[in-house]
């Protein structure tokens, strides 16, 4: 038996008109002054922003707003931030986006703090205070609306990494799913997909632990269904909500309870190939990633990729399995090769190198420079 803590004090606010209830949310911890850290713009499109600051206003909370948070998020927009927030002396930060605006605005929340922030990502500093983080979600992907982590590039070193702290939290987080009706196809599947791989990284380390792995195929089943529902329907709102909360499951602390920690080698090949090339998105390369990762360590616990096969893609073996896997990203359009994606033969190297400049990675099966090399090449 594995020994775990499970702790999530994130409050989840979910379903419809739900969005309007910021102001009274941010009101319960006694927030006057918030800084609303935002994209490039769509929620400006789709109501959201309007709804949001009428909130605000009603609450009688001040607002400023920071713009611009891009896909792979840069350092550079959290330093810009971390400098609005000072300024302004806010008490609390709001996201108003997806995955990558709330991953900038944690950040900025801890960096307030901070002697230098990406001190924090080498290691070499500890979070020691946040301000108070709420989100309001409008691209349902990275759970990052509920856990306790974040991921931030920094162009001129060209590193994409990662940090945690149970500090990172948000105090709330709404959903409201009917908002992401409008999403551009891609976006949903890169969710998804980016989710389905949260998921496997748990999942594909399990042997006994039978509660998180029947968790897991429950949700990586639904995310499948309601992303079928809303192939042929994209304003099915019944569908969008399915999806919505089991991508937030996917990487809540629910998903990989006892499950050691997971094992996030598909996660670390895919933030070099993103860095490289910032156009590809996170979702999109670990849905190549992941079937070149399967095919390159399934041996390692076989039992665990054939229950996979049978019971999440409902058919026999192992390799059947990763083949079928393939198909149905292949019929929501995702690419299935890192060429597709536009990788470059001759950079497949420089991205190993890149993955393992940290260390090794992976846990089912560790894995060194060539083994990542290898599975590049299975992935091209
Ligand atoms: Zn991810």
């Amino acid at each position: 038996m594995i020994s775990y803590n499970f702790y999530n004090p994130t409050k989840l606010v979910f379903g419809e008109n739900t969005i309007e209830k910021i102001g009274e949310l941010l009101s319960n911890v006694g927030s006057k002054k918030v800084l609303m850290i935002a994209g490039s713009g769509s929620i400006k499109k789709n109501n959201v922003y309007d709804i949001t600051i009428n909130s605000l206003r009603k609450n009688g909370i001040e607002w400023r707003e920071c713009w611009g948070v891009r896909a792979n998020p840069s350092l550079a927009k959290v330093r810009e931030a971390i400098a609005i927030a000072k300024k302004e002396k806010v008490d609390a930060v709001l996201a108003v986006g997806g995955g990558s605006v709330i991953d900038t605005t944690k950040i900025v929340a801890a960096g307030v703090y901070a002697d230098d922030i990406w001190q924090v990502f080498e290691r070499k500093e500890k979070i020691k205070k946040a301000l108070p983080i709420f989100t309001i979600l409008t691209l349902s992907a990275t759970a990052s609306e509920m856990n306790c982590s974040a991921v931030i590039s920094n162009d001129e070193e060209n590193k994409k990494w990662g940090t945690g702290s149970p500090l990172l939290y948000p105090v709330a987080s709404i959903i409201q799913p009917d908002v992401q009706n409008t999403l551009p196809w891609n976006q949903t599947v890169n969710g998804a997909l980016d989710a389905m791989a949260h998921i496997m990284e748990y999942y594909f380390i399990g042997t006994n632990e039978e509660t998180s792995i029947a968790v897991n195929e429950a949700l990586l089943k639904t995310i499948i269904k309601s992303v079928e529902g809303l192939k042929v329907d994209a304003k099915d709102t019944i569908s969008r909500a399915n999806l919505a909360w089991a991508i937030t499951l996917g990487l809540n602390g629910i998903s990989g309870a006892g499950l050691k920690g997971g094992d996030w080698a598909c996660h670390d090949m895919s933030h070099s190939i993103s860095c490289m090339y910032p156009q590809i998105a996170h979702g999109g390369a670990l849905g190549v990633i992941f079937p070149a990762w399967m095919k390159y360590v399934c041996d390692s616990n076989p039992q665990q990729f054939k229950r996979f096969a049978k019971n999440v893609l409902l058919t026999d073996d192992i390799e059947s399995g990763i083949y079928e896997l393939k198909q149905l990203l292949k019929s929501w359009n995702a690419a299935t090769s890192l060429r597709e994606l536009g990788v470059k033969e001759e950079d497949l190297r420089k991205l190993a190198e890149m993955t393992v400049s940290r260390g090794n990675i992976g846990k089912l099966s560790v894995l060194r420079l060539a083994d990542v090399e290898k599975i590049l090449e299975f992935a091209f």
